[in-house]
Formats: structure tokens, sequence, C-alpha cells
């Protein structure tokens, strides 16, 4: 044990000849062939780049951010790799932390910039620590540079700009492959799917985001492979779903998903979902607003959209149970429950999220109520904006009449005087009597709710 630990110690700082080789070939591409515009990196990048080279390290500018840019698209954040060790790079920045065990990295927050800092990582070798199916447990072996490239899931990943001279370190022909649009694996695929199953999902991703083929020896496995994602820990399954998700190009990489085979348990009732005819409609109305909302650089909320895919289910299991003595609003928590819950195991939906998505569920019903002060009292509600979007969404769908939505876009358009011309009268008292004792239930629940989830700015 002990010896193994010594052996295990003394790996870390392995000098390189001692490593299996790696493609010590590199091109160095100018500015005038891979196109980046330096003004284009964002400054907290520059910063640490530069910082980290005074103090005599090497540090680029690595992986999806220089992807993204000679692809003429905007990164949506900056990693840094360098061969500075976790301790050096947190010793050089003040407001900076070393996170992470199976993968270990630095933090370093510049203005309001957290930049993922990274160190060279070794080739993978027989001491490398696996699961039974192949998967790599820990990975925290630092190397050179060129391993560092090898060790990349896809070669338009493993592209490094150096901002200090503006050119492009290429170690596996990754700026012809953007340039060819051509989605190439760095090694042997099946071992590399083995070792990290998630880079199916990645690579469905970022084929569909750059619009890129994924090349036949990549493509292949997946479809047998798939099933491997059952080991990959939800919470692991769940970041990925929300870079899928969020990439701006939801629809795409769903269909791509479908088409590898991929999206069997990931939403366990994705496919269900999606065979629904009018599910499938719903869900493609809040993808594409997704979609547009993130080409037009406006906030979205995973509550929102997590709400929209899993609705389907809650009311299939609503009018399930609305059934019987079951009142309309306790079978509706149990039917959000119910979904939630059976999502659970696969997908871990963040406590955060899972009480927006409950917040927007539950205030549903409420839209129905156009009289008196229940009206009134609904646009009040801090998530009364994401509620109201995804009421539109329900009505352009065909699930509700579109008039209560457009009663809706106006009430809260118009000013009191005129909202309280628009309220319904109360006719039926006996009706009114009993719709007001449920809405106190239902109003003691949604307090629940709310204090359980500190409301998070609107959609
Ligand atoms: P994006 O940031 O657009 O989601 P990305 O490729 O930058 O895409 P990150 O998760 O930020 O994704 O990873 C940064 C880089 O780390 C990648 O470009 C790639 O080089 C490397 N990388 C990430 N995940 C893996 C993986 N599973 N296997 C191998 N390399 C990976
Ligand atoms: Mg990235």
């Amino acid at each position: 044990m002990i010896r193994k630990l010594l052996h295990r110690a003394a790996k870390v700082f392995r000098p390189a000849s001692a490593r299996p080789s790696s493609s010590n070939t590199v091109a160095t591409i100018p500015q005038s062939r891979h196109g980046i515009r330096r003004e284009l990196i964002s400054p907290g990048a520059i910063r640490t780049c530069e910082a980290l080279q005074r103090a005599g390290h090497k540090a680029y500018v690595v992986g999806g951010a220089v992807r993204d840019l000679i692809a003429g698209l905007h990164p949506k954040d900056f990693d840094i790799a360098t061969d500075a060790t976790p301790e050096e790079v947190r010793a050089l920045f003040r407001r900076s932390r070393i996170i992470g065990r199976r993968f270990q990295i630095v933090h370093v927050m510049q203005g309001g910039e957290t930049l993922e800092v990274s160190t060279f990582r070794a080739a993978h070798d027989t001491d490398t620590q696996k699961d039974e199916h192949g998967r790599v447990l820990r990975d925290n072996v630092w190397g050179s540079q060129a391993e560092d490239a090898a060790r990349r899931d896809f070669t338009v990943n493993a592209l490094y700009y150096d901002p200090s001279n503006e050119t492009v370190l290429d170690y596996h022909h990754g700026v012809a492959d953007i340039q060819q649009k051509t989605l190439r694996m760095i090694g042997e695929p099946r071992t590399r799917y083995r070792e990290d199953p998630v880079r199916m999902l990645r690579a469905v991703r970022l084929a569909a985001k750059l619009g890129l083929e994924i090349e036949p020896a990549a493509r292949t496995p997946i479809r047998e492979m798939a099933s491997l994602l059952e080991n990959i820990p939800a919470a692991r399954i769940f970041d990925e779903m929300l870079k899928l998700l969020f990439s701006g190009q939801a629809i795409k990489c769903l269909e791509r998903l479908r088409a590898e085979g991929l999206h069997h348990g990931l939403l366990p009732l994705l496919d269900v979902i999606l065979e629904q005819p009018d599910g499938a409609r719903f869900i493609t109305l809040a993808l594409a607003n997704t979609d547009q909302r993130i080409h037009a650089g406006k906030p979205t909320s995973p509550g929102f959209l997590f709400a929209t895919l899993l609705w389907k289910e809650v009311l299939t299991a609503w009018e399930r149970d609305k059934t019987g003595d079951a009142l309309p609003i306790p079978a509706l928590y149990d039917a959000m429950d119910k979904v939630l819950e059976q999502q659970a195991d696969t997908l871990a939906i963040t406590r955060r999220i899972t009480g927006d998505i409950k917040e927007i569920w539950a205030l549903q019903p409420r839209f129905e109520k156009r009289t008196g002060k229940s009206a009134l009292r609904l646009l009040e509600q801090p998530r009364f904006r994401a509620a109201y979007d995804f009421l539109l969404l329900r009505a352009q769908s065909g699930e509700i009449p579109m008039e209560l939505a457009d009663w809706w876009t106006t009430f809260q358009d118009v000013d009191t005087e005129q909202r309280l011309a628009m309220l319904l009268p109360d006719t039926h008292k006996k009706k009114k009597r009993r719709r007001s004792s449920r809405s106190r239930g239902s109003k003691a629940d949604e307090t629940k709710l709310a204090q359980a989830a500190p409301a998070e700015p609107d959609q």
C-alpha cells in the first residue's frame, strides 16, 4: 500500500521521457490563418495568461473558446491551460481557489469574470485509476503540453491561443478540421468513449452547435456504446444536459441525440414526450423560444425550460389523479412531486431549479381566475413573468384557448382602472365560496413553495 502511494506521488512529477509517447509535432498558426481578433478575448483571460507568463510559465487560452472564435461564434467562457501546478497558480492570484477532486483546476477571479485554469495533463497509462467499464476516475497527473493536447477529446478542442504573439498552437490539425467542418476524435474513438462516455454527448452538442459532421469513425460507435452513460453520476449528466439545452441549438441537439440513439435515459421521459404530437409541439416551441433568447443575448432560466420539458407528464398525472375525491389543486401538487421524483434518479435537477419549476407549474391554475382580487394578486407574484411566458406557450401549442393568454397580455399592460374594468364578474355565490376555500389551500401551498425556493430574476 505504502509502495503504491509513493509510486503514485512520484508519478505526479514524472519526466515526459518516462511517459507513453504522444504526438509532439505542432503547427504554429499565425493570425492571418486562424483569424482570431485579440479584442474578442476576454480581458480577464488575457490578464491571467500574462500574469502566468510573467512568472515564467506557459499559458494559453485553450479549448472551446479558441474553437468558437475560429468558427466565428462568441465563446461563452474562456479556459486557460498552463504548465504551472494548481498550487503555483493559486499562489500567483490572490482571488483564486483550487476546486475539484477527480479533475483539479483553479478558479481565478478577474473583475467579474471567473477563469478556469487547468494544468497540462499527462497521457493515461496503466496506473490511471478507472472503473470496471474503463471510465477514468481520477485525473491529476501533470504532463507536457503535447500530452495535454492528446488528452483532449476532439481535434477542434486541442488548440492553444497565445495572446502575447496571437498565434495558435495546433497539435492535431484542429484548425483545418474547423474549416472543413469535421468533428474528429483524437485517438481511438471507442477507447475515448469508454474513458469518458460523456464525450458522446459532447460530440452531438458540438456538432450541432458548430454545424460540424461527426466523422464516421467517431459516429458509428455511439449507438452501441450509448448505455455506458448509465454509469455517469446524475449531476454530471445534468450539467451536460444544461449545456446542450442552452447551446443556442437545443432543437438540433435533441434531434441529433435521438438520431444517435442517445436520448434514452437522459430525461427518462423525453422519448415518450417527443412521441406525443401535442407534447412535441409544446416542447419544440419552448426550445425554439430558448434558442431565440440565447441568440438575442437575453437571459434564460433552467427552471423555465425544465418546467416545459416535463409539463405534459404533469398534465397526464394530474388528469389521472383529478378524478375521485381529490381536489384539483392538491392533485396538481401530487402530480408535480411524482414527475420530479421520477426524474431524480437520472437527472440531478438541483433543489433551487426544482423550486423554480414548481413555482411556474403551481401558478398555472391561477391564470384561470379572472375575477376579483385573485387576478390582481397574481400580477404581484415574483414569478409572474415566467409563469405568464409559460401560459403563452401553452396557448400557442393549443393546450388552452389563446383568448385566455391574450386576456393576460392585455391585463398586465393596461392601467389599474382598465384592469378593474376587465375583471370578470363573480356570479355564482356558492361557487365563489367553494373557490375561495380552494384558493386558500393553494395559496398556503404556494407560500410554502416560495419559502422553499428563493425567487430568481424572471426569464
Ligand atoms: P463549451 O464551453 O462551449 O461548452 P468546451 O469544449 O469549451 O465547450 P468545456 O467543458 O468548457 O467545453 O471544456 C474545455 C475543454 O476541455 C474542451 O474544449 C476540451 O479540450 C477539454 N474537455 C472537456 N471535456 C472533456 C472530456 N470529457 N474529454 C476530453 N477533453 C475534454
Ligand atoms: Mg468552455
